[in-house]
């Protein structure tokens, strides 16, 4: 990798120079729109990102929520809020428009996501004389289709996927196509975006079939189905270039991003600069990026997205993104800028605030920059989304070198209305290695309880060999899938850390005073010495119980000792004590000192030890199941995730294989395709398309073996 070396003088003294007085001396002499009061058309992070900025500029801010975001943290944030009502609301660009006139506002900021690629709401902000803090309308039209911005792009120079893009959309033709281009290939929407309406066909034989899936996702998600087919390109990296453009006809490059690390087609690890890149490459794809936003005319931010081919070094343009991205925050940590001031700097019809070569400096000076998406969604059952209440939210320390970007706090909801991604973490350090070795770290200090989340998943990338050597690829997560899910079972001192939690719990409960401090010990245990058993059980990550459960009995022996037995094996003298305010439970075993957060929820416990999670249970013994005769409800097939069902491919009376689609759901903009368990005869279809359905609802119900 490219050895960087930071400069602290130099990098102080051009941080200093930069913005405040390049901001007063630019504007001033050529501002025509002054803003000092902006809405913000967008929810979480984003919202609260660009809020920040625009205060720091005693630009005030009008933010909008829906009802499901009432007490968000976004729409908290300002003491002017609107609300919009039902939770589709962030798209009713009409009704935002006129609340911004009401509201006195100059200007509008779209965020990503939601109108911020619409040109139709673009022009309408410029038509009712609100400045759109984003591209010309006609920018954002001609890249918003990903057919029309290939031709635009061939004709500037830029090299593009081989792939037809035309507008003859009959499927035989489709396939023609592809058949010209050799398999496999790629199907995307044209208007798609997320990730979204896109399928690989491998063979001709199963053209067809992805076709039909990939347009249907198109249309829920897009409301269009033209699809475009090209090459689909093997080992990919996903490299991209940061652009920016003012109205004076100033452009540049703010570095590349390497986002090669997804799973769906969507980005969870960004990074700049982009590994093992060569200087020629990566001075050309800068290069190409701004001849890109020239060719259109751009203004303002904009990211240039290159598919680069690992087997040939070649790179070809795949799309623009004419907004600011969800990883802009990798860039402004390797070139020490605030983005969204630049945008509004732009937007005020301002200069640029550094040319390219100063940029170029920067860059060299700054190290290395990574972002990990943290989402509610569980890695183990393919990245399905979660949602539901945060129960406990601890973030790392930020610092000038670790931030966190949330829209999140302890108490809030993750609403299964919106994108589950609860915050962005990113790390600069002087190489890319100390890079990761620091986002490791923090990821160790991050605790989210309540849905589940990619976290662990996130920590397993950190220490994976191939990841710390630079070899990405977009297939990553697939390439090393053996690797990043060998399931880690708890510890025995994690069920007796559990079980500590819960003796301990219940005295402070006892106690009258839950939230008595200095941390409660056994003095509380009553009168004489008490003994406690637990039946824990790990909840499976990928939902697929082995129904063995491990007995923990908890012995006092003195005033806060304990002998911890756990499955017949006992720690003797534990000393342990639980702080309510901290929810830690402290325990000194004979070999060791451990120390957990601990989260109880019903029968739900989420622990944190040694900055691992470890999500448990409680169940009943074995002869109490029985006693009350708990049966097992393997037979009917459960929602994933809170839903809608869009398709039921089966009735009652059917007989089903192993694997055979059974209902399609769609959770988040999502579809998903819930599968049979196993062979069988459906008995009954429990819930209808359209129907809106919590996580945990049957879905379909098996007939009985007996019945059979
Ligand atoms: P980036 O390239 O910045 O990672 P993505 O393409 O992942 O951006 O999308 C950014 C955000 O916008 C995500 O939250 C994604 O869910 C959302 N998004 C992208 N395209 C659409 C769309 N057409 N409709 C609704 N949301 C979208
Ligand atoms: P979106 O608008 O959803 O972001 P993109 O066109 O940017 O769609 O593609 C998203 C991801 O899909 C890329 O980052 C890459 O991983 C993969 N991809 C796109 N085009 C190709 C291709 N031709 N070959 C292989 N992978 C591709
Ligand atoms: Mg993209």
């Amino acid at each position: 990798m490219r050895a960087i070396h930071r400069s602290k003088h130099l990098s102080r003294k051009l941080l200093n120079a930069s913005p405040h007085t390049r901001r007063s001396s630019t504007v001033a002499a050529s501002s025509t729109k002054p803003l000092t009061s902006v809405l913000i058309a967008n929810r979480g992070e984003i919202a609260l990102r660009v809020g920040r900025t625009a205060s720091e500029f005693g630009i005030r801010t009008t933010t909008l929520y829906t009802d499901p975001d009432a007490r968000s943290q976004h729409a908290l944030s300002s003491p002017f809020a609107v609300n919009l009502g039902e939770p589709s609301a962030y798209l009713d660009g009409d009704r935002i428009i006129q609340i911004a006139k009401e509201q006195g506002c100059q200007g509008i900021h779209p965020g990503y996501g939601f109108l911020s690629e619409n040109p139709t709401f673009a022009r309408k902000c410029t038509e009712a004389g609100l400045t759109f803090i984003g591209p010309p309308w006609k920018a954002i039209e001609a890249m918003g289709s990903k057919s029309e911005s290939k031709d635009i792009m061939i004709a500037a120079g830029v090299p593009c996927i081989p792939g037809y893009h035309g507008s003859n959309q009959d499927p035989e033709h489709l396939k023609d196509e592809a058949a010209k281009i050799g398999y496999p290939v790629l199907l995307k929407a044209v208007k798609g975006g997320g990730g979204k309406g896109m399928r690989i066909v491998n063979r001709p034989e199963e053209f067809f079939d992805q076709l039909n899936s990939a347009k249907s996702e198109a249309r829920n998600s897009f409301g269009d189905e033209v699809m475009l087919v090209e090459k689909y390109i093997t080992t990919p990296r996903h490299i991209e270039v940061q652009v920016f453009a003012d109205s004076h006809g100033n452009c540049v490059a703010l570095g590349e991003r390497d986002c090669s690390i997804q799973r769906r087609h969507q980005k969870i690890l960004e990074e700049s600069p982009a590994p093992h890149l060569k200087e020629e490459i990566r001075q050309d794809i800068w290069e190409k990026a701004r001849a890109a936003a020239l060719a259109v005319k751009y203004e303002g931010a904009g990211t240039v997205e290159f598919i680069f081919d690992n087997d040939t070094g070649e790179f070809f343009f795949m799309e623009m993104n004419t907004r600011l991205q969800v990883e802009h925050p990798v860039t402004e940590m390797v070139t020490g800028e605030d983005l969204v001031r630049w945008q509004l700097i732009v937007a005020e019809g301002g200069k640029l605030p550094l040319t390219q070569q100063e940029i170029e400096q920067r860059i060299a000076e700054r190290g290395a920059a990574i972002e990990a998406r943290i989402y509610a969604e569980n890695p183990d059952m393919n990245f399905i989304p979660d949602s539901g209440l945060l129960l406990h939210l601890k973030k790392p320390t930020p610092s000038d070198t670790v931030r966190i970007d949330a829209g999140f706090v302890a108490g809030d909801e993750v609403s299964s209305h919106y994108d589950p991604m609860i915050a962005k973490l990113i790390v600069q350090g002087p190489t890319r290695e100390a890079a990761i070795q620091k986002l490791r770290a923090a990821l160790e200090e991050y605790e989210v309880a309540g849905p589940i989340t990619n976290i662990e998943f996130l920590k397993k990338i950190c220490v994976s060999p191939d990841f710390i050597a630079g070899d990405v690829e977009t297939g990553y997560i697939q390439k090393h899938h053996d690797e990043l899910f060998t399931p880690e079972p708890p510890a025995p001192e994690i069920y007796a850390q559990a079980a500590l939690g819960l003796a301990l719990q219940e005295i402070a409960a006892s106690n009258g005073d839950p939230f008595a401090s200095p941390p409660v010990t056994a003095a509380g245990f009553g009168t004489g010495y008490q003994q406690r058993g637990y039946n824990i059980v790990e909840i499976p990550a990928d939902g697929k119980s082995t129904g063995s459960s491990t007995a923990v009995q908890i012995r006092q022996t003195g005033p806060s000792t304990f002998d911890a037995t756990v499955d017949g094996n006992t720690y003797p003298s534990v000393t342990a004590s639980f702080s309510p305010s901290s929810n830690t439970i402290t325990a000194f075993y004979p070999h060791t000192r451990l120390a957990s957060t601990f989260i109880r929820d019903g029968d739900r416990l989420t622990l944190f030890t040694q900055g691992k999670q470890h999500r448990l249970q409680l169940s009943l013994p074995k002869w109490a199941e029985k006693a009350l005769g708990v049966k097992d409800v393997t037979n009917s097939v459960l929602a994933p995730m809170p839903c809608k069902v869009l398709r039921v491919e089966v009735k009652g009376g059917d007989e089903v294989g192993k694997d055979q689609p059974l209902v399609v759901i769609e959770s988040m903009k999502m579809e998903t395709v819930i599968r049979s368990p196993h062979d069988g005869v459906i008995g009954r279809v429990v819930h209808g398309v359209g129907d809106i359905v919590k996580a945990g609802t049957a879905l379909v119900e098996f007939r009985d073996e007996a019945e059979k």
